[in-house]
C-alpha cells in the first residue's frame, strides 16, 4: 500500500522581516547575524501598523510584535525587546526603560532621572543590567492553541551605574553604564567603542543565539 503524504508547504528562507523602522538597528542585526537571507524592514514592505508594548515583560513585548507583524506580511519575522535592569529599583525601569523619565523623554533626561533615583549610593548597591529579547515567528509553524509559535533568544550585559555620565559613544544609557569588567568609576559604555560593545553586550548575545536558530531553520 502506498503512504500519501501531504507535501509540507513552501517554506520562504530567503527574507526575514525585521519588526522596526530603525536604520540603526536594521544595520546592526545585519551585522550581528551575518545570514544569507536579507533582512528588510517594515517600511520596506509598506507596512504602517504599529503595535502597543504593553508587555509586563521583554519577552511578552518581542513575542507580541513577531507575531503581529509575522500574521500581517507572511514573512518570518524577527522582533526584539531591550532594556535595564537597577537592583535598587526593584528590576525598573524594565520594559519601560525608553520612556523612563516620561513618554517622549529623551536619553539626557533617562540618565539624569536614573542618576537622581541612586544619589549617595555606593558602588555595590548600584548594580545594572541591561537586556535583550530577540523573538522569531515563522509563518507557517502554529503552536496547538494555533497561534504562531515564537523561537527567543536573550542575552544580558551585567554593570553597574556610574555617579556621573561619562562619553558620547552608544546611546540611550551608555554614558552612565559601567560594564562589570570596569572597575567602579572606569569607562562606562559611552566610552567603548562600537565593535567592543557588540562583542559583549546584551544585544550582540542574543543575535549570536538566534544565529544558531535560525541556521538550523534552513536561513
Ligand atoms: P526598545 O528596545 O527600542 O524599546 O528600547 C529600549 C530602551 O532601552 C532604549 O531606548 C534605551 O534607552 C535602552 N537600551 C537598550 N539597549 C541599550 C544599549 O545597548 N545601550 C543603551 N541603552 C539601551
Amino acid at each position: 500500500m502506498t503512504t500519501i503524504r501531504p507535501k509540507s508547504p513552501p517554506r520562504d528562507r530567503s527574507h526575514i522581516l525585521v519588526a522596526t523602522r530603525s536604520t540603526h538597528k536594521l544595520r546592526e542585526l545585519r551585522e550581528l547575524l551575518g545570514l544569507r537571507a536579507e533582512l528588510i524592514d517594515l517600511d520596506d514592505v509598506g507596512i504602517d501598523a504599529e503595535v502597543v508594548e504593553d508587555g509586563e515583560t521583554f519577552e511578552a513585548n518581542a513575542a507580541k510584535k513577531a507575531r503581529f507583524f509575522a500574521s500581517l506580511s507572511g514573512l518570518p519575522t524577527l522582533a526584539d525587546d531591550s532594556g535595564l535592569e537597577v537592583d535598587a529599583l526593584g528590576g525598573g525601569p524594565g520594559v519601560r526603560t525608553r520612556r523612563y523619565a516620561g513618554e517622549n523623554a529623551t536619553d539626557e533626561e533617562n540618565n539624569v532621572k536614573l542618576l537622581g533615583a541612586l544619589v549617595g549610593l555606593e558602588a555595590a548597591r548600584r548594580g545594572a543590567r541591561y537586556r535583550c529579547v530577540l523573538a522569531l515567528a515563522l509563518p507557517e509553524l502554529r503552536g496547538p492553541n494555533g497561534g504562531l509559535r515564537i523561537r527567543l533568544a536573550r542575552g544580558t550585559l551585567a554593570g553597574r551605574i556610574a555617579v556621573a555620565p561619562k562619553g558620547d559613544g552608544g546611546f540611550g544609557y551608555d554614558p552612565i553604564f559601567e560594564p562589570a569588567v570596569e572597575k567602579p568609576g572606569a569607562r562606562t559604555l559611552g566610552e567603548w567603542t562600537a565593535d567592543a560593545k557588540n562583542r559583549i553586550s546584551h544585544r550582540g548575545k542574543a543575535a549570536r543565539r538566534m544565529h544558531g536558530i535560525l541556521v538550523d531553520l534552513g536561513f
